[in-house]
């Protein structure tokens, strides 16, 4: 038996069996336009007679070296036949015509694939078939003019313009506006026109023989699929090269048949807030591409009440059964052909993140999908949408009205961004730094040393790259919005102008980017904050709280950020750095003090002006945190943080040595000698406290080990503040953090110095406090002897950051300053692994430890607590290796909720 390489519309079924019932594998055979045109009929949804040519076929046509076997072709035109036994029309009939489209369709749709071509099957015969049977020669012509312009374009690859300079002349000789207004003799004279153009710039006659029209149609939608423009745009949406599309050839309808007849588009919820109400465009006497093209300014869907009541209701109730059947809001093509309601086209519509959130809740509320669905549908980093300045919707709905749209590029770094055009990084940081001035960087592409001009821009768009470009890593790493490879933008440096299309924008202009969608405007547009406290967000993310196995805690240094955490939804604080506070006014001078000092009764007396700072920070963070645990981590970073910088202080030495010289008076003479001898002191000290490699010099536990009375000072902090608050009736939970342990008699020293001062402050307030003493996972050698650690530890927490940074040797300041974003372009590294946790080195040294810690004690509390918590891949690791917590930025809390959600319903699905 033949192979089937056509479907009609109604024969879904039959493509069902073939594939073995999957609907993702009709789609794959018949594309989504056409496997969705055939649910449709499915469902008793009017659509136009017609059939879908496989992908299969397409396949089969680029592999014979672009031949249409006829064992394809016949099957074309022998189902063809049942298109017009349903119409009543015949194809390529002088006396009846049956027209029809030819629509590409892929799995996914996909730019760049050929166009649609419209009203194939017309010639000079049925043309004056038509006009008899119609009495309208003004419509028939209209349509022959455009079958013959997007054959022209589409399929024999001429250029646009040269007919639109046709209707141009016939718009002025006629002296009107609009196309609408042109006369039958018009379109006559264009259509002869058309042709000429045709025949002189294609090299041949425009066919007149309708199965030619078709097949070379359909031919053109073939090769299509190995055009450059789709294959580059399947390699930077990772979409499989070998998928193929299908041809959809449908019987026409017509909106353009006068009064009666209206052609648009439609979501059957609102794209951009989610909001349960059908939106579209619509124009009356006009043909399906008129409505995208923007060549007449469309009628908003609800006006179609007015004028067709029952249509327009019968319109509602398709919506309807489409949203109930796809389970996914709409995104439909229609046509009114003399009063009946033709559907085109429907697909799950594109739509904002806000709208994804708002659509998926209320759907999951109204039964339509489960709330398991809801979540899943909701992409974590959507979430992070509500954080970024965003453009307001009705400044994007105005800027394309005002014709402020300049291109499309990729959308490689989210937000709103808007600036004035600086065309070089020197110039985008001068105009930043000296003039204040906002500036978005345009360029070719970026380079390393671009960066400095990228940092100081608030956006930057770049006419070339893709999703790995340098200009796209370095904008995601910065959070920068940025629009990358947006072709249409050509840079004459030259002019110092860019130049979309038509447009020319000057350097020094104003231009606006919006890196969530990846479109550019001219002008300055109005950016909102999106509001996280968007009500349908905090019960989608409620329902992922129900499903999640992972907490998800948060790094917070001061009560402020504790209590947006909280706010958040955080559950515990995962890392208190407590050095933070030592920064602070009035706290830092008694910090240098107890550096400075050599005797210890000296350093005694500094510490004991540090304690009360930090009692009050540590009862502030208990107070909010109430009932919750809280990990505070001890004193970490090598001491020479706290002191100024060796250069800082011989520069200051040099000046005060001139201002000596000239000093007036002995008075002045004896202050500036004084303050020599302090800047000397400091400056010696600075000296020896000097180490190559303070990251893995004196730092962490080592310090701790090093002078014990700062440590101690610290847990006696800790747990005064704790006994206070506690006497105020808070339920407080303190877990003390020994960072960077690597052996552990490391602990043992420190946990027995500090495990004493803690006994000794309940003890003095009469008080049990409920705590936890723990290390932090982050140098390998702590990782693989976890079960020894564990004897000594309450808790892990991993520092991804460190941890990475000692797995890989690399000092992620260095690394992200220089080479890394060359290793991420040639693909050396596959991702940033300061970004996403390393699975298969540092994933793999956490594993280790959580086996070997939980060997020692099954129940263990393991977290994370490097910048990785908040980053949905590593989220996912993060539950698959079963730790109890990821604690991240306040900011990412909603983040990793819905992250750690996806990953624990990920797991259902395998089961
Ligand atoms: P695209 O993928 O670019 O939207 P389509 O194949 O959907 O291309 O068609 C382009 C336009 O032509 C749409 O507005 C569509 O509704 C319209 N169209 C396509 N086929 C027909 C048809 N048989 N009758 C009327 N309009 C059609
Ligand atoms: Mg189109
Ligand atoms: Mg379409």
């Amino acid at each position: 038996m033949q192979k089937k390489w056509v479907y009609r519309f109604n024969e879904v079924e039959e493509a069902e069996k073939y594939i073995g019932g999957d609907w993702d594998g009709v789609r794959g055979l018949l594309g989504g336009k056409g496997a969705n045109l055939a649910e449709m009929v499915r469902i008793g949804v009017q659509v136009p007679p017609g059939f879908t040519i496989t992908t299969e076929a397409c396949n089969a046509y680029l592999a014979s070296s672009r031949v249409f076997s006829d064992e394809i072709w016949n099957q074309a035109k022998e189902t063809l036949r049942f298109v017009e036994e349903e119409t009543g029309k015949q194809f390529g009939s002088s006396e009846n015509p049956l027209l029809v489209s030819c629509r590409s369709g892929a799995k996914f749709s996909m730019p760049g694939m050929m166009d649609t071509v419209l009203n194939i099957g017309l010639n000079d015969d049925s043309a004056e078939a038509m006009v008899q049977m119609t009495g309208d020669a003004r419509f028939v012509f209209d349509a022959y003019r455009r079958l013959i312009q997007m054959f022209g374009s589409v399929v024999m690859g001429l250029k646009d313009e040269l007919f639109e300079n046709v209707l141009t002349k016939y718009r002025k000789k006629a002296n009107v506006e609009s196309d609408t207004d042109l006369t039958a003799e018009d379109w006559k004279g264009v259509t002869r026109e058309f042709k000429e153009i045709f025949s002189r710039h294609a090299g041949r006659e425009f066919p007149l023989d309708p199965y030619e029209q078709l097949m070379l149609a359909t031919e053109a939608v073939f090769k299509s699929w190995n055009g450059k423009r789709a294959v580059d745009y399947r390699k930077a949406a990772g979409i499989a090269h070998d998928l193929g599309t299908a041809v959809n050839i449908q019987t026409m309808v017509f909106g353009n048949m006068g009064d009666g007849c209206a052609t648009g588009v439609a979501l059957t919820r609102n794209g951009t807030t989610g909001e349960n109400r059908i939106e579209g465009d619509y124009l009356t006497n006009a043909q399906g591409e008129d409505v995208v093209a923007g060549i007449r300014l469309t009628n908003d869907l609800s006006q179609l009440k007015n004028e067709m009541p029952s249509i327009y209701a019968e319109f509602e109730n398709i919506a309807h059964l489409l949203e109930k059947h796809y389970r996914d809001m709409q995104d439909v093509e229609f046509t009114i052909e003399k009063g009946k309601l033709w559907m085109l086209q429907t697909r799950d519509g594109k739509r904002t993140a806000q709208a994804a959130v708002r659509i998926a809740t209320e759907m999951a509320d109204d039964g339509l999908i489960t709330r398991k669905e809801a979540v899943l549908r909701v992409h974590p980093d959507q979430v992070d949408f509500f954080l970024h300045p965003q453009f307001s919707p009705e400044a994007i709905k105005k800027a394309k009205e005002e014709g402020q749209l300049l291109a499309e590029g990729l959308n490689v770094s989210p937000g709103a961004a808007i600036g004035v055009v600086a065309l070089t990084a020197d110039l985008a940081e001068s105009w930043a730094k000296q003039e204040g001035k906002q500036v978005i960087m345009v360029r070719p592409e970026t380079k390393p040393d671009d960066v400095h001009g990228m940092l100081a821009a608030e956006g930057i768009i770049t006419s070339r790259g893709g999703r790995t470009s340098h200009a796209a890593l370095v904008a995601r790493q910065f959070g920068k919005p940025a629009v990358v490879g947006v072709s249409d933008l050509h840079i004459d440096m030259g002019r110092r102008q860019i130049e979309v299309n038509d447009t020319i924008i000057r350097e020094g202009d104003w231009v606006s980017i919006d890196g969530t969608t990846g479109v550019i405007y001219s002008g300055s547009l109005e950016t909102i904050i999106p509001d996280i406290k968007d009500p349908w967000l905090e019960k989608l993310l409620s329902w992922a709280d129900e499903f999640r196995k992972l907490g998800v805690w948060a790094n917070a240094d001061y009560p402020v950020d504790a209590q947006r955490a909280l706010d958040n939804g955080a559950e515990g604080i995962g890392l208190c750095r407590s050095e933070h506070m030592f920064f602070e006014q009035g706290r830092l001078e008694h910090v240098q003090k107890m550096i400075m000092s050599d005797l210890p009764i000296e350093r005694k007396e500094a510490l004991d002006a540090i304690l009360p700072f930090q009692r009050e920070d540590f009862a502030g963070l208990f107070k909010v945190m109430d009932g919750l645990p809280v990990i505070i981590r001890l004193l970490d970073p090598p001491l020479h943080e706290f002191l100024p910088s060796q250069i800082d202080l011989i520069t200051e030495l040099s000046d005060l040595k001139i201002r000596f010289q000239h000093a007036g008076n002995l008075k002045e003479i004896d202050g500036i000698l004084a303050e020599v001898e302090k800047k000397e002191q400091i400056l010696k000290r600075v000296e020896r406290l000097h180490e190559a490699n303070p990251m893995l010099g004196l730092r962490g536990v080592r310090l701790g080990i090093h002078i014990p009375e700062l440590t101690t000072m610290q847990v006696r902090a800790i747990f005064e503040a704790a006994c206070q608050v506690a006497k105020e009736g808070v339920d407080v939970h303190p877990e003390i953090m020994i960072p960077l342990t690597s052996h552990v008699n490391e602990l043992k020293v420190q946990r027995s110095v500090l495990e004493a001062e803690a006994l000794r402050v309940m003890k003095e307030n009469d008080m049990e406090i409920d705590y936890k003493f723990g290390t932090m996972i982050e140098i390998p050698r702590a990782a693989l002897t976890a079960d020894e650690i564990a004897e000594y530890a309450q808790f892990f927490s991993f520092g991804t950051n460190d941890l990475t940074q000692t797995t890989f040797g690399i000092s992620r300041d260095d690394a992200e300053a220089s080479f890394m974003i060359d290793y991420l372009e040639n693909g050396i590294f596959p991702e940033n692994p300061f970004a996403t946790i390393d699975k298969d080195g540092v994933g793999e040294l956490m594993r280790i430890a959580v086996t070997k810690g939980r060997s020692v004690t099954p129940d263990l509390e393991c977290g994370i607590c490097g910048e990785h918590g908040g980053e949905p891949q590593s989220i996912q690791l993060c539950h698959d290796l079963g730790l109890t917590y990821v604690s991240c930025s306040p900011f990412r809390v909603p983040i990793a909720r819905l992250a750690a959600a996806h990953a624990a319903l990920k797991d259902d699905k395998m089961e």
